[in-house]
């Protein structure tokens, strides 16, 4: 292969000059038809791995992502670039899934993008060999591993596609987060004839990772932004707390905003743009504050309080300095996160009991009989469900992702979709109505000045827009689509803005209802473990964080240097070489015996000076302390 097609494609559809680190090697891999795992961190230019490489065939791509509102949003970029784009998910009706697919098979569409639970459907894998398919992807691939911390049961069936299509279209699977053990997870589940793994390094040397201890964190952030310079985010843990603390920090003369999912479209959208363009320059956000961010000129993400994963952390933190311009990433951590953190551990596992209790409200809730229900779709309001019922809410939502991950429904996040409407007759047939119901025709008119191609497919309309347009009230215009609908002339989708329940099996007695160890207990275990680690991480003293994140993902590294750990170290003046030597020949001595000062100076076979210099450092770092005869012993590791 010739790598100028592809930078040739890059220059005429995206504008850019040269491919990003690892971009190029991706896309060789995938042209020569190898199954590829790709892993670069966010915002390393993953999307255009998959989506250069299908530009230069005849063909289509398959992209299955796990977010309906992400698969939007680059459906419509890509519509913008003037490559023909269409997503599927659970909020089309099965005529527009079936409309969808038919327009993908024989329209010159590049891009089919599929959320996972849509693929498993009959109606899906019954077309979807008659694609012209060179490239199935798979972004946020890490969902596909029961070990990692995002798992979404839908991905496990994504192998089954492989059954389904040609063996010679390739799988490219990209992520920006992958543990050594969930790197080869994913490539056993996605059934990769040969393991090809890819990946950048991801050290991203200009960030200075920095962990604060403080117990009152508002007076230390309004500190903190007052010194510091340029844009910034704030991450917190709930949507109460962000609009305290961007209000805590306006009234003190730093320009911030919030930015939560409570929040409408547009609002949400506002705001991300005023943050982008630099008018805001704190945002104080949930961590639904992260999709489709593209601005560079990050100085600092902080978290306000411990995420419950690494991956969460890195994730989140990476978004600083994407300009490679010095950045910060700082954890605030005060002596009672700890034990905050470890209380949701409780929230996020309800009993087993009470998982079968939300299932059975659930199915009532929805009117579900026992036996039946099986490959529904039911629109699903959260709010309203644990209103009726009384259910505490996050509990309620978190035993929900029990009963999806057990395999029996799947939930889709809330959604917006516009009202869509398709003429079902042809223009003949349209004007010879129009012509014997006079008082329906400046409305068609109206919606065909508006609008194009309804003749041949649903297109999303606007009531308000149409309203405007036409001096007509919302509701009239309302009540002219409905009644043309009634009579045949169109098909008309009223919008929603819902999320959804799949049920993928039917209903089923509250004693047939299984929730296994596998997907409960060792599902807790794990969550356990990642608290830990990311709790060791706020309370190491010795490791460099960047090395330790590094370590955390399976990549060596040398110390930063630029970290607070580091920086303390630095104060030293010694050589990581000696530090480290003289360390382990003290800890040797110790974990033997308490020993007097003086003394283990003598015993330490290194220039007095320096020894010195690493016992201060050790006591300063909790990593020694005096018992009560004033001789020092060895605390921990
Ligand atoms: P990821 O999915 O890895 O987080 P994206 O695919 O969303 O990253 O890309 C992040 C940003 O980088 C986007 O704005 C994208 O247009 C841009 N980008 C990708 N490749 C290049 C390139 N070769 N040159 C310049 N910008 C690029
Ligand atoms: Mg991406």
């Amino acid at each position: 292969m010739n790598i100028d097609t592809y930078k040739q494609i890059l220059i005429k559809y995206w504008g850019y000059t040269s491919f990003k680190p690892l971009q190029e090697e991706i896309i060789r891999s995938v042209v020569e038809g190898k199954d590829t795992l790709a892993l670069m961190p966010t915002g390393g230019g993953k999307s255009l791995t998959f989506q250069v490489p299908v530009m230069a065939t005849d063909g289509i791509c398959l992209v299955i992502t796990p977010l309906i509102a992400l698969m939007k949003d680059q459906v419509n970029r890509l519509n913008k670039l003037e490559i023909k784009s269409i997503a599927i998910h659970s909020g089309l009706s099965a005529e527009e899934l079936d409309n969808a697919l038919e327009n993908a098979i024989f329209g010159d569409y590049k891009f089919l993008y599929v959320s996972p639970e849509r693929i498993s459907t009959r109606l899906f894998l019954g077309k979807v060999s008659r694609l012209n398919l060179k490239l199935v992807a798979i972004d946020e691939a890490h969902c596909i591993s029961q070990w990692g911390y995002d798992f979404r049961p839908s991905y496990l069936k994504i192998a089954q596609l492989r059954d389904h299509i040609s063996d010679k279209v390739p799988f490219l699977a990209v992520t920006a987060s992958a543990t050594p053990m969930v790197i080869d997870d994913i490539m056993t589940r996605l059934r990769f004839r040969e393991k090809n793994v890819l990946s950048t390094s991801f050290d991203r040397k200009n960030i200075s990772y920095l962990v604060r201890m403080v117990e009152d964190k508002g007076t230390y952030l309004i500190q903190t932004l007052l010194k510091a310079h340029g844009s910034g985010i704030v991450y917190v843990r709930s949507r109460k707390r962000c609009k305290d603390v961007a209000e805590l920090l306006a009234a003190n003369g730093i320009s911030a905003d919030y930015y939560h999912a409570g929040l409408s479209d547009e609002v949400r959208d506002s705001k991300q743009a005023s943050w982008t363009t630099g008018e805001t320059r704190v945002i104080v956000a949930t961590n639904a504050f992260g999709m489709g961010i593209d601005k560079a000129e990050v100085r600092f993400v902080i978290h306000w309080e411990l995420p419950d994963s690494i991956e969460n952390y890195f994730q989140e933190s990476g978004r600083a300095g994407r300009d490679n311009k010095p950045a910060f990433a700082v954890l605030l951590y005060s002596p009672t996160d700890k034990s905050r953190l470890i209380d949701t551990i409780r929230k996020k596992f309800p009993p087993v009991e009470k998982i079968k209790d939300i299932y059975e409200s659930l199915c009532n809730f929805l009117q579900i009989p026992l036996g039946s229900g099986k490959d529904t779709v039911y629109d699903f309001n959260i709010q309203e469900f644990v209103s009726k019922y009384r259910l505490p809410v996050i509990e309620t939502f978190n035993g929900m992702q029990f009963l999806q991950r057990e395999g029996y429904v799947e939930f889709t996040e809330e959604i917006n979709n516009p009202s869509r409407v398709h003429f079902i007759v042809s223009r003949d047939d349209l004007y010879k109505f129009q012509v014997a119901n006079e008082s329906f025709d400046s409305f068609v008119k109206l919606l065909l000045r508006s609008y194009t191609g309804m003749f041949s497919e649903f297109v999303a309309i606007n009531e308000e827009a149409l309203s405007r347009k036409s001096a007509l009230s919302r509701d009239t215009i309302y009540q002219f689509l409905v009644r043309l609908s009634s009579m045949n002339i169109i098909k008309y989708i009223p919008g929603k803005k819902t999320a959804m329940v799949i049920f993928t099996e039917e209903r089923l007695m509250r004693k047939a209802l299984l929730i296994t160890t596998e997907n409960y207990l060792h599902v807790k275990e794990r969550y356990e473990e990642r608290l830990e680690k990311m709790i060791a991480y706020a309370d190491t003293e010795a490791h460099c964080r960047s090395v330790f994140l590094l370590n955390y993902f399976g990549e060596e590294a040398d110390r930063c240097g630029i970290c607070d750990v580091c920086r303390k170290r630095n104060e030293l003046d010694l050589s990581n070489y000696e530090f480290e030597v003289i360390t382990r020949s003290i800890k040797d001595n110790l974990t033997m015996s308490s020993i007097d000062a003086e003394q283990l100076v003598k015993m330490i076979d290194h220039p007095e000076d320096k020894t010195i210099k690493v016992i201060r450092w050790l006591l300063d770092h909790n990593k020694i302390s005096q018992d009560k005869d004033h001789k020092l012993i060895w605390i921990s590791d």
